[in-house]
């Protein structure tokens, strides 16, 4: 998996406390970085379910303030788009042990997914 970025990391971590504000009982946010450089984010619950919908991050820089960019491949594919993840993990908000967090890790990617909790906050 590539590294993230520096901007995809804050826009992440920005991202994190927009949804963690809406929703304080989630216990992580799952996010997973795609090729066009987007972002997609979903609160999970502490049983590994989806809390609220899907939130999408924009990888590219905003041209200027009156003018939302957007991403032309994530228009036309609205699903998981699992197939264009490069990176994927979870932010944890609650401090839950190791092996919750692995079976909230394996809800939300699989079972065979790598195991990532990387501390972007
Ligand atoms: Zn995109």
């Amino acid at each position: 998996m590539k590294e993230i970025q520096e901007y995809q990391k804050l826009a992440i971590k920005n991202a994190t406390l927009i949804l963690f504000s809406k929703y304080p009982e989630a216990a992580g946010v799952v996010y997973w970085i795609l090729d066009c450089g987007c972002t997609k984010m979903c609160c999970v619950s502490e049983k590994g379910d989806p809390i609220g919908g899907r939130l999408l991050v924009s990888g590219q820089p905003m041209p200027d303030q009156d003018t939302i960019f957007v991403c032309h491949k994530c228009m036309v594919d609205r699903g998981p788009a699992r197939e264009r993840t490069v990176h994927q993990g979870v932010v944890w908000i609650q401090p839950l042990g190791k092996e919750h967090r692995k079976f909230i890790s394996a809800k939300a990617f699989g079972p065979r997914s790598e195991a990532i909790g990387q501390a972007i906050i």
